[in-house]
């Protein structure tokens, strides 16, 4: 037994269906776990319930499926861990890392979108308040295993941002921290459009005494127009049929090497051939 284990992940939100630019996560998070003989874990993070599609985890799941991209143990739904965020929350609240605060969204537009502190010491109860992190020691900077050091806007980096919002949602920085740690994730490889809150995730990683795992942001995919692929600008869903034209595609996307006669190869040899030449040196690094 490998006495440090690898274990990767792949974290997708049930708002859309899988497209070409998740399936480039799912694909990329999925070689590195496989090349290193490490675990590839899913998780649904179903947080946002008036944003989830109905039925469309269980879209991904298939997809994922019928691409070859298996994954390890069960799938975990963060609709299931809200008992987890409520511990961390406590802690945090017993800790004072973190303070309720009910500024509106129009006052702190007006002064310049980045949260000031208001309400640090106002010692608000929990009625109709969002939850904070109380930053004592933010983090700038953070060196990314493809692009290399990401420096984050310092007044972004530096915010109290939301960790449970008004509205009694867990924010995405807390559950993605939280499960992270919980499955013993050791590096996350994701689309680059998660950078930015990346250095938050790390300020909270270590506000909870949490190992901090290893980051890889991919470049991502993007329409013929120049915008990227989501489920926001309205991404295709994947075509149905022959997956391999398409996994082909991804990893000729990611630059790595395609078999010559890949036709002649089925789903599973494929994408076995895939890790066996996978090289995270050939990644084009854009974002
Ligand atoms: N659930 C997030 C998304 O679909 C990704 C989370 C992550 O990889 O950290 O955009
Ligand atoms: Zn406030």
């Amino acid at each position: 037994m490998p006495h440090s284990e690898y274990i990767g992940r792949f974290a997708p939100s049930p708002s859309g269906d899988l497209h070409f630019g998740s399936l480039i996560a799912a694909l990329g998070s999925y070689l590195q776990a496989r090349s290193q003989q490490g675990k590839w874990l899913v998780r649904i993070e179903d947080i946002d319930p008036p944003r989830e599609v109905p039925g469309s985890a269980y879209r991904i799941l298939s997809a994922l499926e019928r691409y070859g991209l298996f994954w390890d143990d069960d799938v975990l739904y963060q609709s299931q861990r809200h008992a987890a965020y409520d511990d961390v929350l406590a802690w945090l609240e017993s800790q004072s890392l973190s303070y309720h605060c009910t500024c509106t969204r129009s006052r702190i537009q007006q002064i310049g979108g980045v949260y000031d502190g208001h309400c640090r010491e106002r010692h608000l109860d929990a009625k109709g308040a969002a939850i904070r992190l109380r930053q004592t020691q933010p983090v700038f900077s953070f060196q990314d295993l493809l692009q290399g050091e990401i420096q984050a806007d310092r007044q972004l980096a530096a915010e109290d941002f939301i960790i449970r919002r008004r509205d009694g949602l867990y924010a995405y920085n807390l559950a993605v921290v939280v499960d992270d740690h919980f499955q013993g994730v050791t590096e996350i490889v994701r689309g680059s459009d998660l950078i930015e809150p990346t250095v938050r995730q790390i300020a909270l990683f270590q506000q909870l005494n949490y190992p901090v795992p290893g980051y890889l942001h991919l470049p991502l995919a993007l329409n013929s127009q120049g915008d990227k692929l989501s489920k926001q600008n309205h991404a295709p869903a994947l075509p149905e049929g022959d997956p391999r034209p398409i996994l082909v595609q991804a990893l000729e996307f990611l630059q790595q090497p395609v078999p010559e006669s890949w036709q002649d190869l089925d789903l599973q040899l494929l994408l076995r051939w895939a890790v066996t030449h996978w090289d995270t040196v050939s990644l084009p690094k854009n974002r």
